[in-house]
């Protein structure tokens, strides 16, 4: 008796969204690099500048 295997399908990852496009929305600054900010990725910040991730 064969098994029916459900494929998979990969989930599409987000785009990395460095800055917004009009650069005014608040965020967290970079504690790393200090004049850089943080991109909102939903539960984690990221920084496009060194590549410091927070999670909230
Ligand atoms: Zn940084």
């Amino acid at each position: 008796m064969p098994t029916r295997k459900p494929k998979r399908r990969k989930p599409k990852m987000a785009r990395h969204e460095l800055y917004g496009d009009d650069g005014t929305t608040e965020r967290e600054q970079c504690p790393r690099c200090g004049d850089a900010f943080l991109a909102d990725h939903g539960d984690r910040t990221h920084c496009g500048k060194c590549g410091y991730t927070e999670w909230e």
